[in-house]
């Protein structure tokens, strides 16, 4: 059996790269970079002020100097005239900085009058001017391909006059639940039918993963029937399907994803919850069969189609951030397989703490939605209270 890391090598290395496309700089947020971003301007354009106050020469500025005011600039405008020495000009934050002058004197460390100012001593020299440039240099590298756009990043290309930038495609993931037991939401589940809870966690997975998800509804447990909703599955980059991917005769989707033309290149992962997991290739497009049990879909999905989805849509960084934690209870993983238990953290004093969600079946869904993190426990283990375990993070720390 593989190894999850050998299973997401073997996945990554099959994963195609989507084309890129120009979208407004809003629109990019969330999406990988596509280009290199280079200044085509400075930041800021010229040297201004960071305060309300003056604009001197810094050898002015003497204790009991008294110098001369002789203009006033506000950020919008152009200053009228240089200052020389022995002046001040009055300046607010923002407006650029007189020629001549290379310092700011706060307004609250002078005596003003309606034509002078007194100083109380020296200033050094540069004080309160950002230069020209300070944040961003004409030319300067700023963004590299790969970077996932945030708030900041889309700021960043507004100051520099991108309304519209480069980026990686939103892979489309056509997502199938495949039972006879499934009743779809908005039907009520009738005598030995279960809710089907796959197709919503499935595609909330994906949006949360930058994708666009495509819902291919339920199929039943007949080959055709599944054939049938892969080769539906055309225009989507990317199918994952759950359930029957185990070896019991109603087990049928290796099969139907094999007639349907897919190569398939792995069939189970020793981990827990999971094991079953089916990858392969339908052409370029990469197609997943995932186990059934609720938890086991959105742990497999976490683990091995989330870091796909991430590559093909130009992302550099694939891993969910990793925290160490200290048990505060026995974390069992009895069993031959890696152990992904959910679990919650919270700060201590000494650091963070991890407790399990309660019962880890693979169908507790309740267990998921209290968790934090996975915690990555090795076969065969007892992790006794106070031990440190790594927690893949799910969600911001509380
Ligand atoms: P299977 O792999 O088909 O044997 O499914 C494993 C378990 O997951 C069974 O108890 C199924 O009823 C359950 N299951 C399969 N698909 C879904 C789904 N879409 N929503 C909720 N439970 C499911
Ligand atoms: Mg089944």
């Amino acid at each position: 059996m593989l190894t999850v890391e050998e299973a997401l090598e073997a996945i990554l290395s099959r994963v195609p790269l989507l084309e890129t496309e120009r979208v407004d700089v809003l629109g990019a947020l969330g999406r990988a970079l596509a280009e290199p971003v280079v200044a085509r301007r400075a930041i800021p354009p010229w040297p201004n002020s960071s305060m309300d106050g003056y604009a001197v020469r810094a050898e002015d500025t003497r204790r009991g100097a008294a110098l001369a005011i002789v203009g006033r600039v506000e950020a919008g405008e152009v200053p009228a005239r240089g200052v020389g020495q022995g002046e001040a000009m009055r300046i607010f934050t923002g407006a650029p900085l007189p020629e001549g002058a290379d310092t700011v004197l706060p307004q609250e460390d002078v005596e003003a009058t309606a034509d002078s100012i007194a100083l109380r001593g020296p200033t050094a020299r540069a004080a309160y001017v950002r230069r020209r440039g300070e944040d961003v240099e004409v030319g300067a590298r700023v963004l590299e391909p790969g970077t996932l756009l945030t708030a900041a990043e889309v700021g960043l290309l507004a100051t520099l006059g991108y309304g519209q930038i480069r980026v990686f495609r939103r892979p489309r993931v056509a997502i199938l639940s495949t039972g006879n037991e499934l009743a779809d939401l908005g039907t009520e589940p009738g005598p030995g039918q279960i809710p089907n809870t796959n197709t919503y966690t499935l595609m909330a997975q994906v949006l949360e993963a930058g994708g666009d998800p495509i819902n291919l509804g339920v199929a039943r447990d007949r080959l055709e029937a599944i054939e049938e909703r892969v080769r539906a599955a055309r225009d989507a980059d990317v199918l994952v399907s759950s359930a029957g991917v185990s070896v019991g005769e109603l087990d049928l989707v290796r099969e139907a994803l094999t007639r349907a033309g897919a190569a398939l290149h792995l069939w189970q992962v020793s981990m827990r919850p999971g094991k079953p997991i089916t990858f392969g290739s339908l052409g370029s497009r990469p197609v997943w069969g995932l186990p059934g049990n609720p938890v086991s879909a959105m742990v497999t999905f976490e683990l091995f189609v989330r870091p796909a989805l991430l590559k093909m849509g130009g992302r550099r960084r694939l891993t969910r951030p990793r925290v160490r934690a200290r048990t505060l209870e026995v974390v069992p993983n009895p069993g031959s397989r890696r152990g992904y238990l959910r679990v919650q953290l919270e700060a201590t004093a000494d650091g963070l703490g991890a407790r399990l969600t309660g019962e880890q079946g693979s169908a507790i869904l309740r267990s998921m939605v209290a968790a934090d993190g996975l915690a990555v426990v090795p076969p065969d283990t007892v992790v006794p209270v106070g031990a440190e375990i790594e927690v893949i993070q799910l969600r911001d720390l509380p």
